[in-house]
C-alpha cells in the first residue's frame, strides 16, 4: 500500500475550460498559462484548494504551465511563516498530479532578467520537460526531483516590484498617473458613491513631470505614510467605483519579508496583479467573482501601457462556501489566537494543513475539487460531499485493523488460559495485494460496550444475555454472564465459544446475524485516539449576522484511550487505517514512540445525515 498518487478522475469540463479549450483550438496562444496567487497573509484552505486544482488542473489537462506566485504586495500582513506553508500545501496537494505543471523559477533569476533584453517575446518558466539546462535532475520523473528537492521556489510579486514601479512611472509619463495629495478622509468624500459620481481631484492637472518628481521623492522615502498616493487618471463618474482615479501606489514605510528594507512605497493589489500576470506571461488569469468588478481596471492597466506582448485576461468563478464550515482567513486567525483550536493545522480546521493532519489525502481532496465543478454562481456546497469523497477514497486505500474504542472486557470460559491462537485477518478487501495478517486470540478480550445490551432493543444484533455474535475473523461466542460490580456496573462478561466456528471449521457456516470486533486484552496496545467531529453545529455558523462562536459544537474533539491490536505498533504516518466498524484513522505527528496517537478522519458513515432526519 502507498500513497502514491493513482490516476485522477476524468478531466471535468466548465465554462472556464471551455474557454481555454477554443483558445487551445484557435492557437490564440503558444502555450496556456496559468498561476494560483495566495498572498501570504493566511494559511491556504480548502477554497484555496478548489482554485489550486482548477489552474493547475487546466495546466495539466491543456499541456500548459501553472505559476505559484507569492502575491505579496502587502508588508504589513505577510509574513514568511506563511510563505513556506503554502509552498509546503500546494506542493502536497499536487505532488504527482501536477507539480511537473508547475512554473519553475530559476534560482536566482526573475523573470524581469529573463526577459529584460526585449529580445524574447515571452518569458516562459522552465518545465520540468524542458527543464534539462536548470535542473539537475531532468532525467527523473517530478516525482523524484520533488523528493529530492522538497521546497520548489515560488515566483513573488515582490520580486517584479522594480519593473512594476518602471511601470507607474510610464503611466505618468503617458499623463495617465498622477500623484494626489488628498489625505485618506478627503479621497473617500471625492470618490462619490456607486450611484453619485466622484469628484476629480484638484491634484489631477499635475504634469507629468510634476508627478515623476513627486513620485521619485515617494519611492526615496521623502513623504511620511499616507501623505501622497499615486493614482491612476481614469473616470472619477464611471459607474463602476474600481475606475475612480484608484490607488496604484501608496506610502508605506515598512519591512517586506521578501525585499527588506528597499521599498517606502508599495504598489496597490489591482496595479501589481496583472502587471504580475503580463510579466509572467500567464495567459488566463482565473480567480473568484469578487474580482469581476475590478476586471475594467485590469483591462485599463494593462492597455494603457501600450505592452509589446500578448495581454493576459482575467476569468472569473464562485468561490468555495462549504457547510459546517468557515472559510475565511481573518475567520481562521481567529480560531488559532483564541486557542479555539490548537493551531492552523488543527485537524477540525478547513485548512489544507489541518485536512492533511486529519489524514485525508491529496487525491481526496482533489477529486473533490474536480467533483464540484466550477459555476459562475455563488452557492453552498454540502460538507457531505467532501466527506463522500474522502469514505470513497479511504475505503480503497485503508489497512483494516480491528480496534475497541470502549472496551468491555469478556472473558470466554472454555479457551484454555495462556493460549495465544494466531488467526488470520484481511488487510483491505477492496484490495487483495494488501495481503493478510496474524491477529492474537485468547481467553480474555475486549469487545466495543456499545456491542453488548443488557436490555436489547428488538432488531439487536450483538452480543445479549443468552444471545450469540461471531467475532470477526474468530468463532462465534455466547454470552452466559454478566459480572456487575456493587454500584450495578457491568464490568465483564463471561462466554463460551463455539470452538468449531472458525473458518475452516465444521460449524463455521453456522448463521449467526451480527459480527463484532475485538482485540486480545493480553495483547491489546492502549493508544490516544482523537475523535475529530465537525466544528459547528449549524450549517451555516454565521447566518443572519450570529457569533459563529455561539455555535461551536462541544463535541467536535473527544480524547479516549482505545485498546487496538497488535500489529499498529507499526503504524506508519503515511498510511490510512480503517479501524473495522468504527471509522478511518491516521497516525498524528504527535506520536511519539511507544506512544500511539490516532486521529479520527471520518466515520464509517454518516452519523450528521441521521441527526438531521431525527431533527
Ligand atoms: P483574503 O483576500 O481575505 O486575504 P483570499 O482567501 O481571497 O483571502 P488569496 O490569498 O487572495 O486569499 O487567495 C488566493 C486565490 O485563491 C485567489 O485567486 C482567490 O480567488 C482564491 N480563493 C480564495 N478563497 C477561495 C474560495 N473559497 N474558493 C475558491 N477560490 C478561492
Ligand atoms: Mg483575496
Amino acid at each position: 500500500m502507498s500513497l502514491e498518487n493513482k490516476e485522477p478522475a476524468p478531466a471535468p469540463s466548465d465554462f472556464i475550460r471551455d474557454i481555454v479549450a477554443a483558445h487551445v483550438a484557435g492557437q490564440k496562444y503558444p502555450r496556456i498559462h496559468t498561476r494560483f496567487p495566495p498572498e501570504p497573509n493566511g494559511y491556504l484552505h480548502i477554497g484555496h484548494a478548489k482554485s489550486i486544482c482548477l489552474n493547475f488542473g487546466i495546466a495539466r489537462e491543456f499541456g500548459g504551465v501553472c505559476n505559484l506566485r507569492m502575491d505579496d504586495t502587502n508588508p504589513a500582513k505577510e509574513d514568511v511563516e506563511y510563505v513556506d506553508s503554502i509552498i509546503e500545501d500546494v506542493n502536497w496537494l499536487i505532488a504527482g498530479w501536477a507539480d511537473d505543471k508547475l512554473g519553475l523559477k530559476e534560482k536566482g533569476k526573475t523573470p524581469e532578467t529573463i526577459s529584460g533584453d526585449g529580445k524574447r517575446d515571452f518569458f516562459l518558466p522552465a518545465t520540468v520537460g524542458q527543464a534539462s539546462r536548470l535542473s539537475p535532475f531532468a532525467n527523473e520523473t517530478a516525482r523524484d526531483r520533488r523528493d529530492a528537492c522538497p521546497t520548489l521556489e515560488p515566483f513573488y510579486a515582490s520580486d517584479y516590484f522594480d519593473q512594476i514601479y518602471d511601470y507607474a512611472e510610464q503611466l505618468i509619463e503617458r499623463g495617465k498617473a498622477f500623484v494626489c495629495d488628498l489625505s485618506p478622509a478627503d479621497m473617500e468624500f471625492y470618490r462619490g458613491a456607486p450611484d453619485r459620481p466622484g469628484k476629480d481631484s484638484p491634484f489631477r492637472n499635475r504634469t507629468p513631470e510634476e508627478n515623476l518628481d513627486l513620485f521619485r521623492r515617494m519611492r526615496d522615502g521623502e513623504f511620511p505614510d499616507g501623505a501622497r498616493t499615486l493614482r491612476a487618471k481614469i473616470d472619477m463618474a464611471s459607474p463602476n467605483i474600481w475606475l475612480r482615479d484608484p490607488i496604484i501606489y501608496r506610502i508605506k514605510h515598512a519591512e517586506h519579508h521578501h525585499t527588506g528594507a528597499k521599498w517606502k512605497i508599495y504598489p496597490m493589489y489591482d496595479f501589481a496583479h496583472g502587471l504580475s500576470d503580463y510579466i509572467e506571461g500567464v495567459t488566463h488569469s482565473i480567480c473568484t467573482l469578487e474580482f469581476e468588478v475590478h476586471r475594467p481596471l485590469y483591462d485599463w492597466i494593462l492597455e494603457s501601457l501600450g505592452l509589446p506582448r500578448a495581454l493576459p485576461k482575467q476569468y472569473e468563478f464562485a468561490r468555495l462556501n462549504l457547510s459546517y464550515t468557515l472559510l475565511s482567513k481573518r475567520k481562521l486567525l481567529q480560531l488559532v489566537e483564541e486557542k479555539i483550536v490548537t493551531g492552523w493545522d488543527d485537524p477540525r480546521m478547513p485548512t489544507i494543513c489541518g485536512i492533511r493532519r486529519r489524514g485525508v489525502t491529496a487525491e481526496a481532496l482533489r477529486n473533490f475539487a474536480y467533483n464540484i465543478g466550477i459555476t459562475k454562481f455563488n452557492g453552498l456546497t454540502d460538507v457531505a460531499v467532501l466527506e463522500h469523497a474522502i469514505r470513497e477514497d479511504l475505503n480503497k486505500r485503508a489497512l483494516r485493523r480491528l480496534a475497541v474504542l470502549r472496551p468491555l472486557k469478556i472473558v470466554i470460559t472454555n479457551f484454555p488460559e495462556g493460549k495465544v491462537e494466531e488467526l488470520d485477518a484481511v488487510n483491505n478487501p477492496e484490495d487483495e495485494s494488501a495481503g493478510k495478517r496474524k491477529i492474537p486470540f485468547t481467553r480474555e478480550i475486549f469487545i466495543e460496550r456499545d456491542d453488548f445490551q443488557e436490555v436489547p432493543p428488538p432488531k439487536f444484533f450483538r452480543l445479549k444475555p443468552g444471545g450469540e455474535v461471531r467475532l470477526k475473523y474468530a468463532y462465534i461466542i455466547k454470552c452466559v454472564e454478566v459480572i456487575k460490580n456493587s454500584s450495578g456496573e457491568i464490568i465483564e462478561l463471561h462466554c463460551t465459544a463455539d470452538l468449531d466456528s472458525k473458518t475452516g471449521g465444521a460449524t463455521s457456516s453456522r448463521k449467526v446475524k451480527g459480527t463484532i470486533h475485538w482485540v486480545s486484552a493480553a495483547h491489546a496496545l492502549d493508544a490516544e485516539v482523537r475523535l475529530y467531529d465537525r466544528l459547528f453545529t449549524e450549517a451555516e455558523p454565521e447566518k443572519d449576522g450570529r457569533d459563529f462562536k455561539s455555535v461551536l459544537n462541544p463535541r467536535s474533539l473527544e480524547v479516549i484511550t482505545a485498546k487496538l491490536e497488535p500489529s499498529l505498533k507499526d503504524a506508519k504516518p503515511e498510511l490510512r487505517y480503517q479501524f473495522e466498524r468504527i471509522g478511518y484513522f491516521t497516525l498524528d505527528k504527535d506520536s511519539n514512540s511507544p506512544k500511539l496517537i490516532f486521529n479520527r478522519t471520518i466515520t464509517l458513515k454518516d452519523t450528521w445525515a441521521k441527526e438531521s432526519q431525527k431533527g
